[in-house]
C-alpha cells in the first residue's frame, strides 16, 4: 500500500522478478480493458481519466478472477489493492474461500511534494515494462522516443488520486494495523534503500 508515486509498482516488479510471485496490479488490470465486458469500459475509463477510484464491485470481480489463475498458487503480491475498507473485506472473503491468508501489508510513505515530482517525471518503456524517471532514473537515449507517459500522471489528476488515497485508502492502514500486519517503510529515500527495507520485511 501507499499513495501514488510512493514506489509500489517499482518494488512490486522487482519482487516479482526476484521471487517469482506474480505482481497483481489493479491499475494495470484496469488499463487493459476486458474484451468480454464492454459494458464496463466507459465507467472504468472515466475513473482512470479523473483519478477517482473505480467501483468496488468492478475491482473486486477483477481480483477474484485473477487470484483463481494457476500462477497465484504459490503466493502473490497485490499492488494497489485493496484501496477501500469494502475491498479489504471482499479480499478477506476471497482468501478465506481459497484457504489463504495475508502474510504482510507493506506501506510505503512519502510526502506529497515528493510524490508529485516523481509521478510527473515518470515514464514507462512499453516494450520491457521498465519504469524510468526523467531525473532520478534517466532512460537510455536510444529508447526515449518510445517511452509513454500515463494520462493520469499529470498534476490535476494526481491531486484527485492523492485525495482519494487520503480519504478512502489511508483508513485501511489502521484496519490492517489492528491485525498486526503492517510494516511501514520510508519511501523518501533512494530506491536501493527502499528495496533493502522491503527485502528485510520479506525475509
Ligand atoms: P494505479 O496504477 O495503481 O496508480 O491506479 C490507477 C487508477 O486505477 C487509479 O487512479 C484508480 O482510478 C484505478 N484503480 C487502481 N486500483 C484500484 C482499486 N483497488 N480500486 C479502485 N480503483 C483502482
Amino acid at each position: 500500500m501507499g499513495p501514488p508515486g510512493a514506489g509500489k509498482g517499482t518494488q512490486a516488479k522487482r519482487i516479482e522478478k526476484a521471487h517469482g510471485f506474480p505482481q497483481i496490479s489493479t491499475g494495470d488490470l484496469l488499463r487493459q480493458p476486458d474484451p468480454s465486458r464492454p459494458d464496463l469500459k466507459a465507467a472504468v475509463e472515466k475513473c482512470l481519466a479523473s483519478g477517482e477510484l473505480v467501483s468496488d464491485e468492478i475491482v473486486n470481480q477483477l481480483v477474484d478472477a485473477r487470484l483463481k489463475r494457476a500462477d497465484c498458487s504459490g503466493g502473490f503480491l497485490l499492488d494497489g489493492f485493496p484501496r477501500t475498507v469494502e475491498q479489504a473485506r471482499a479480499l478477506d472473503g476471497m482468501l478465506s474461500n481459497a484457504k489463504r491468508r495475508i502474510d504482510r501489508v507493506v506501506v510505503i510513505v512519502a510526502p506529497a511534494d515528493v510524490l508529485l515530482e516523481r509521478i510527473c517525471g515518470r515514464r514507462t518503456d512499453p516494450v520491457t515494462g521498465e519504469l524510468y524517471h526523467l531525473k532520478s532514473k534517466p532512460p537510455p537515449a536510444d529508447i526515449i522516443d518510445r517511452l509513454t507517459h500515463r494520462d493520469d500522471d499529470v498534476p490535476d489528476v494526481v491531486a484527485t488520486r492523492l485525495a482519494e488515497y487520503q480519504s478512502k485508502t489511508a483508513p485501511l492502514i489502521d484496519f490492517y494495523r489492528q491485525r498486526d500486519l503492517v510494516t511501514e517503510i520510508d519511501g523518501n529515500q533512494s530506491m536501493e534503500a527502499v528495496s533493502a527495507a522491503v527485502d528485510k520485511v520479506l525475509s
